[in-house]
């Protein structure tokens, strides 16, 4: 059956102009977000995730600048909205949960007032029909609405505020939520129950989302679809089962080798060599090749394009027909 998609992102980049040079943050990425589905986003550190979300949110930060591409949704270039149209769009159609965004609930305000404020400020709507949305938003993220309603950021866990981020994140019925790093300050049982939550909502409300993480295991229990990107550049994209059982890119494959308990036990996880490269100073033709076991003469040369490698699974890199990525270490 043909999915039906909610964003279409075609060869969006977006640039940094620095004192020392331009970074290319986003670099040509072409990717689709299937309606009612989760879509993982992982790559290591300054990949280029965060800078697409706000991309798709047309929030970029200074000095960024979206420099090439188009993001539809719903039919829609959202890159070519007037300011009123987008004051709209975010937070009705998309609503984004920052890295750490606990800290961004107000710390001298009780968190009942913040659910009706951050209402107000987009929709209009009796206090009291507010104040009943976000109490079932709360009871989905189990916790007690009567307790958090009089309660202040301080009065609550790390874990607690961060399901108050994602209630807060689904109040305006969004199309899309996007997740950053949604438990990466949390410890890990503490992940795992959010998780357990996020898979609840996104079963329940078929609310589509795109999750953005470092970490390949801790996506692979919610998402649908994995994008794997690298130095601003998506190198792999496709099913969650055919990304774990048939990648066909040895960063990938090198991500899941890292995840010690998706596959195999802690002694045999094998971390990938080498840093992320220096955008200022990327590698040349295939920017993966300087830590790439398989890398060949074409690789330093010419980039590798995007090439349809199965069903809904497409990749970056000249020998994925020759790698045996079981073999990747
Ligand atoms: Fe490795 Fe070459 Fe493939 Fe890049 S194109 S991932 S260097 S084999």
């Amino acid at each position: 059956m043909m999915e039906e998609n909610l964003v279409e992102i075609r060869n969006l980049s977006v640039e940094f102009k620095l004192k020392r040079g331009t970074i290319r943050a986003v670099d040509n990425v072409s990717l689709d977000i299937p309606k009612g589905k989760v879509t993982a986003l992982v790559g290591e550190s300054g990949s280029g995730k965060s800078t697409l979300a706000s991309a798709i949110l047309k929030m970029v930060s200074s000095p960024g600048v979206i420099s090439n591409g188009s993001i539809n949704m719903n039919g829609e270039n959202i890159l070519k909205m007037k300011q009123r149209a987008l004051q709209q769009y975010r937070w009705s159609n998309v609503s984004m949960v920052f890295q750490a965004a606990q800290n961004s609930l107000n710390p001298v305000v009780k968190i009942k007032e913040q659910f009706i404020e951050t209402y107000l400020a987009h929709k209009k709507a009796p206090e009291k029909e507010i104040l009943a949305k976000a109490a079932q938003l709360l009871e989905y993220v189990r916790l007690e609405p009567k307790r958090v309603f009089e309660s202040y950021p301080h009065e609550l866990s790390g874990g607690m505020k961060q399901r108050v981020m994602i209630a807060f994140s689904l109040l305006l019925d969004p199309d899309l939520v996007i997740l950053d790093e949604p438990t990466t300050a949390l410890d890990v049982i503490t992940q795992d129950y959010i998780f357990d939550i996020l898979l609840k909502i996104h079963e329940e409300l078929a609310i589509t989302m795109l999750l953005l993480s470092h970490d390949i295991s801790v996506v692979a229990k919610v998402a649908d679809r994995i994008g794997v990107m690298y130095a601003g550049k998506l190198v792999e994209v496709g099913d969650i089962f055919e990304i774990f059982t048939n990648s066909k890119h040895p960063y990938t494959a090198g991500l899941i080798k890292a995840a010690p308990s998706l596959l195999e036990d802690l002694e045999h996880t094998v971390p990938i060599g080498g840093s992320p490269p220096d955008l200022l100073n990327l590698p040349s033709g295939c920017a993966f090749h300087p830590r790439c076991q398989f890398a060949k003469d074409i690789c330093k040369q010419v980039t590798p394009p995007m090439e349809d490698v199965g069903e809904n699974h497409l990749t970056a890199c000249h020998l994925h027909h020759a790698v045996e990525m079981g073999s990747v270490n």
